[in-house]
């Protein structure tokens, strides 16, 4: 069942030299249960999406376009109070940040209980067993003495786990997760993707996790929309966008990610930076930085289009190039054990 479905969402944003177009009539949709990547460059329009389905767009920011369609209706309907409302009881989010998205100045278990008593009516008594509970459910051990620590206190792993907890606290069907492993090492990365892999499982949360982390995409996604200059370039199911991309951005940022078959390829760089996104979409935005540029990429935009079955790319040349990914598609960044079924 379809949980969430967006259709032709544009988030502009006013600047003095034009409008900057952050999210860029993008579609996307996501199943519940599912997993599914939101992967691109920082400044693609990632993290402006997600604040868009979820009506957190900052003024002077502004949803100008489209619909966002949650369990059926449109929260571009929704006034801020029911807004305010379905976030944290229905969907909810895990910031990029934990250091700077947990107040510094309350123990996390107040913090929680605050989540908790905005949307649910408890008794202080189970306020506080609810607060165990999370703690425990998501991994952090003596959860009675951690909810009474500072975010400072904690290490960075603990306090994504905690940032999680919160975001879970009211059992919601939806999660958006906004690089949730980036500060962290590797062991602590790997116990995170974990614990979401887990939660999706067990409470039949749908997870959009947003990353610029192919790895992350690998391992934990099964479908992949692939954004860049506010646009989705390409959707595809995981294993056949890490088998053989079809638009030269997927294939760009494959190169630039460490493949654990292959360990002596050289890993390579995207030349130049994303546009700034301001002016009309009449042309194709990755046309700078493309390799397989043509005039008409600089005449024309190229549209998202259905190329395959289940495969979509926005790129003119899209069907008459292919980007075989060597040992990708058994798992180029993670053994095979540990792909995305
Ligand atoms: Fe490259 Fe042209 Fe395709 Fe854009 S439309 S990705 S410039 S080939």
């Amino acid at each position: 069942m379809t949980l969430l479905a967006v259709r032709g969402l544009r988030t502009h944003i006013p600047t003095r030299r034009g409008v900057l177009r952050a999210v860029d009539g993008i579609d996307l949709s996501i199943d519940a249960g599912e997993i599914v990547g939101l992967v691109g460059e920082s400044g693609c329009g990632k993290t402006m999406a997600a604040y868009s389905i979820l009506g957190l767009v900052p003024r002077p920011a502004e949803v100008v376009d489209g619909e966002i369609l949650f369990q059926g209706e449109d929260l571009r309907g929704k006034s801020p109070e029911q807004l305010r409302q379905l976030r944290g009881s229905a969907m909810s989010m895990v910031f990029q940040e934990p250091l700077t998205a947990l107040n510094p100045l309350f123990p996390v278990g107040t913090q929680i209980r605050d989540v908790l008593l905005q949307h649910q009516r408890l008794s202080p008594r189970a306020v506080r067993e609810r607060i165990h509970e999370l703690l425990d459910h998501v991994g952090i051990p003596e959860p009675r003495h951690v909810a009474r620590t500072y975010p400072f206190q904690l290490s960075g792993g603990m306090r994504q786990r905690v940032l999680i907890a919160m975001a879970i606290a009211c059992r919601p069907r939806l999660v958006i997760a906004d690089e949730p492993t980036t500060a962290l090492d590797t062991t602590i990365q790997a116990q995170i993707l974990d614990l979401l892999r887990r939660l999706v499982a067990e409470d039949h949360i749908a997870l959009l996790l947003i990353t610029h982390d192919l790895g992350v995409i690998a391992e934990m996604c099964r479908r992949v929309y692939v954004m860049y200059a506010g646009q989705i370039v390409e959707h595809a199911p995981a294993r056949d966008l890490f088998a053989s991309s079809l638009h030269p951005y997927s294939d760009a940022l494959l190169r630039c990610t460490p493949a654990l078959a292959d360990p002596d390829r050289e890993l390579e760089s995207i030349e130049g930076i994303v546009p700034d996104m301001i002016g009309p979409a009449d042309h194709c935005a990755f046309a700078d930085r493309c390799l397989h540029a043509v005039q008409r990429c600089r005449a024309e935009h190229p549209e998202l289009r259905a190329v395959a079955e289940a495969r979509h790319a926005a790129c003119h040349l899209a069907g008459e190039l292919a980007f075989p990914q060597p040992g990708q598609a058994t798992g180029r960044l993670l053994p095979a054990s540990q792909t995305a079924p």
